[in-house]
């Protein structure tokens, strides 16, 4: 059992009007690992932590977290089994404080007993508790959606492009709390297009072109791969 996974997807496809928008995409993670997952636009890298996460329902394929099938499973269901992500574009309750946002994550969380401020702390937004969500910048609104994330106490969590539109003196901070969260034992898959921030956080990548897994490895080995140097300078 400990040997399992965090994270298993096998087959993993999700068409939209006939068009795959996921194409039989294979994954693990294990629990420490932060698994950088690169593409160009519109190559589906949303699109699978929307499947994943039981915004959409897999065409095909099995999702499996921490050793139990959650294929076709609702978010709920999944952040129950240990699953949470963190939205491109989030979008808090904008008329509660920062602390009201966490509460209600919390509640329907994992472990229910956290302290909100100590969340906030952790993702950088210390001290703004009292603030309404619909004041934040939109760095400030990722690492709330963050918090909100983390506090369903998730083993694992997917990140979706949480340094876009981060200033650059942020950045290291994101890195280390992204690097930190994986290592109190957590499966993190991160989604971004800063190579030196992807260099800093992941332990590993995996290329996505049109919907198919086209490399898994080093970020390393992915710049010198011919097929991903070409699907990056196609775009
Ligand atoms: P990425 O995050 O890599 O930029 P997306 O996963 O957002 O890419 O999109 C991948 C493809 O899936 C795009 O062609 C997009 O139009 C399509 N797609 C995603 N969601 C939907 C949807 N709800 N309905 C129709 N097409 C969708
Ligand atoms: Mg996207």
């Amino acid at each position: 059992m400990d040997d399992s996974p965090a994270l298993r997807i096998s087959g993993l496809t999700r068409s939209f009007g006939g068009l795959p928008a996921l194409a039989g995409v294979d994954l693990e993670l294990r629990r420490g690992e932060v698994v950088g997952l690169l593409g160009p636009n519109g190559s589906g890298k949303t699109t699978l932590i929307n499947v994943i996460s039981g915004v959409y329902r897999p065409t095909a394929g099995r999702v499996e977290v921490m050793g139990h099938d959650a294929t076709g499973s609702a978010p709920e269901g999944l952040v129950r089994l240990g699953l949470n992500r963190t939205f491109q574009t989030p979008r808090p309750f904008r008329t509660l404080t920062l602390r009201e946002n966490v509460s209600v994550a919390l509640r329907h969380g994992r472990n229910p007993g956290q302290s909100e401020d100590e969340i906030l702390q952790l993702c950088g937004l210390g001290g703004k508790g009292n603030l309404l969500a619909e004041s934040l910048n939109s760095s400030e609104q990722k690492r709330l959606d963050l918090a909100r994330a983390l506090a369903t106490g998730p083993d694992v969590l997917l990140v979706d492009e949480l340094a876009a539109g981060m200033r650059h003196d942020e950045l290291d901070g994101a890195a280390e709390l992204l690097r930190g969260l994986a290592a109190a034992g957590r499966a993190l898959l991160v989604v971004e297009h800063l190579m030196g921030f992807v260099r800093q956080v992941t332990h590993r990548v995996v290329v996505l072109n049109a919907g198919a897994a086209i490399f898994a490895g080093s970020l390393e080995e992915a710049s010198q791969d011919p097929r991903v140097v070409e699907v990056f300078l196609g775009a």
